[in-house]
C-alpha cells in the first residue's frame, strides 16, 4: 500500500490514497480531492495492487417506500429524505439513527 502526502491546502494529510483505474487520477482518501503531484510510476503500482476506492457509499443506498429508487438519502430538517420524491423515507429507528450519523459525518455530500 502507498501512503501519499496530500497536497491539497488544509489537508496535507498522509494518507492511504486511491486511483481511478479509469483516468488515472488519485485522490486524497481525507478530502476526496484529486492529488496532482503523483508520479506515473507510482500510479501504475496503485493500479496493479488494486488500490481503488473503498466502497463505503453502497452502505449510504436506501430504497425509498415511495418512488422506489435506491438512493443516497439526503438529510432534511433532520429526516431522512429521498433525493428524487423529496418525501421522508419510512426506515426503522436504529437505521435512522445510523444514517443521520453517517450523513452528519460525511465529507462526500
Ligand atoms: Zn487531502
Ligand atoms: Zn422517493
Amino acid at each position: 500500500m502507498f501512503l501519499i502526502q496530500c497536497t491539497n491546502k488544509g489537508c496535507y494529510e498522509l494518507q492511504q490514497a486511491y486511483i481511478d483505474p479509469k483516468t488515472k487520477q488519485v485522490f486524497c482518501s481525507k478530502c476526496n480531492n484529486e492529488i496532482l503531484t503523483v508520479t506515473q510510476f507510482t500510479k501504475n503500482q496503485m493500479i496493479a495492487n488494486k488500490q481503488f476506492k473503498q466502497q463505503t457509499k453502497t452502505s449510504f443506498m436506501v430504497k425509498c417506500n415511495h418512488c422506489k429508487k435506491e438512493n443516497k438519502p439526503i438529510l432534511v430538517k433532520d429526516e431522512i429524505t429521498c433525493p428524487h420524491c423529496k418525501k421522508i423515507i419510512n426506515l426503522s429507528a436504529p437505521f435512522i439513527q445510523m444514517l443521520k450519523e453517517k450523513l452528519k459525518t460525511s465529507s462526500d455530500i
